[in-house]
């Protein structure tokens, strides 16, 4: 690690650290949306109470500028802040997706208008946000997508369907991502925020492998969305969605906090779980091994980000490591359920660590695959030619 926490930050976690625990109730410690999307009434109730304490204070979106009620903060900032809500167990707001991904867009690209009506509201969490991207023919290779829309008169006339959109199904607004152009592939795609509510908008909960409703699919029929809402310029939408996650540099630390923690709990459990001869599972050679290579992992995720955060520290952009850090990171999670069952047997089938083993699976898939990771890394970093 060649950086080390500025006085600034160790002030701010000083500050952010007293401001949690005079403000965050034990009654949505520790309860995200990240458990579980399938979220009842209370639950979203409680959750947005606390992301309006957030965002009045100012710590719902702290990479933000400060116009738009962020504080502007730095990289180490970031990470501190990532730190002190991980230590607290303090759940994120209600758009994760919209803060990190959405919102850098409309501040990048939205006219005047639209960042005055949208971000103080999605910084609330009065609206919630979902992206409309993926579509059954357009994964990986998304610019191939074919919700169309069709200008007449002030509005566009949208038509197609999304799927797999996380948040979908509480969204009251989607950063949508439609056809305009038919005769070019990227250069023909319009970036447009639409409002759910609007007539001929059908969403379907899809139902994952642990029972939640967390994806959905996204209907679009004839649905007439104001010209006024199109972010950015028209057959531009490709490069504004791609404005992402350029105020939140310093989140790729939530990865190894959250993985590390649970090696930890797994390295407790061992040390706990008799194996039936008189010894505990982590006395078992085989074992041991296993858990060593999981804890590896881990640590390895956390060099991964620190070389990430270094450079962002350092003025360069972070490039490739954010591929690096989601490929080494998924993989980790799904072995460190692998290695969960391993040790504590049918313990493993209830509880956190059943739902981790068949959610984990979601990890090498969401965000770019695997695969599409490595052709990225294959290219950028060993500089091999595309397949
Ligand atoms: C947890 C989760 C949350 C998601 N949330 C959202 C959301 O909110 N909004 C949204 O729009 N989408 C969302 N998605 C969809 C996600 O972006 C897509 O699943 C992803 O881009 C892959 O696309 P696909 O599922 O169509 O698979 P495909 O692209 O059809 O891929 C199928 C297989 O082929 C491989 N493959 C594809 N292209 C190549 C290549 N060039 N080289 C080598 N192998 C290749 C892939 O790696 C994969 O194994 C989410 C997905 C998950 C799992």
């Amino acid at each position: 690690m060649d950086f080390t926490y500025p006085p600034e930050a160790e002030a701010f976690r000083k500050e952010f650290r007293a401001w949690l625990d005079a403000n965050l109730r034990d009654d949505v410690r520790g309860n995200g949306l990240g458990g579980s999307l399938e979220t009842d009434d209370a639950t979203l109730d409680r959750l947005r109470v606390w992301n309006r304490t957030l965002a009045d204070a100012r710590y719902a979106a702290i990479a933000w500028p400060e116009e738009w009620g962020g504080r502007g903060a730095s990289v180490m900032e970031q990470v501190v802040y990532a730190e002190e809500m991980h230590r607290a167990q303090a759940p994120g707001t209600l758009n994760p997706l919209g803060l990190s991904n959405i919102a850098p867009a409309i501040i990048d690209h939205g006219t005047d208008e639209q960042k005055r009506t949208l971000l103080p509201r999605m910084l609330r969490g009065d609206d919630i946000w979902c992206q409309g991207f993926s579509e059954p023919n357009a994964g990986s290779d998304l610019a191939s997508l074919r919700t169309s829309a069709v200008r007449d008169g002030d509005d566009w006339v949208v038509n197609g369907q999304k799927t797999w959109n996380t948040l979908g199904n509480l969204a009251n607004w989607c950063e949508l991502l439609v056809r305009t152009d038919t005769s070019v592939k990227h250069k023909g795609i319009t970036c447009l925020l639409v409002d759910m509510t609007l007539p001929g908008v059908e969403v379907r909960p899809l139902v994952t492998i642990t029972g939640e409703k967390e994806f959905n699919e996204i209907f679009f029929t004839d649905v007439r969305v104001p010209v006024a809402q199109t972010l950015g310029p028209v057959n531009e939408g490709w490069r504004v969605a791609m404005t992402t996650l350029a105020y939140e540099r310093g989140t790729v630390a939530k990865l190894h906090l959250g993985l590390r923690s649970k090696v930890q709990r797994l390295l407790d459990e061992a040390k706990r779980t008799p194996l039936g001869d008189g010894r505990m599972a982590s006395d078992d050679p085989v074992l041991r091994r296993d858990l060593a290579r999981v804890y590896l992992e881990a640590e390895l995720l956390k060099l991964i980000s620190d070389r990430a955060i270094s450079a962002e520290v350092h003025g360069r952009a972070m490039g490739p490591e954010g591929s690096i850090a989601k490929l080494v990171w998924s993989e980790a999670e799904q072995h460190l359920t692998e290695v969960a069952s391993a040790v504590l047997g049918p313990d493993a089938l209830q509880g956190p660590w059943a739902r981790d083993r068949v959610y984990s699976r979601a990890l090498t898939i969401a965000g770019g695959t695997t695969q599409v990771n490595k052709n990225i890394l294959a290219q950028r970093i060993l500089g091999l030619p595309r397949s």
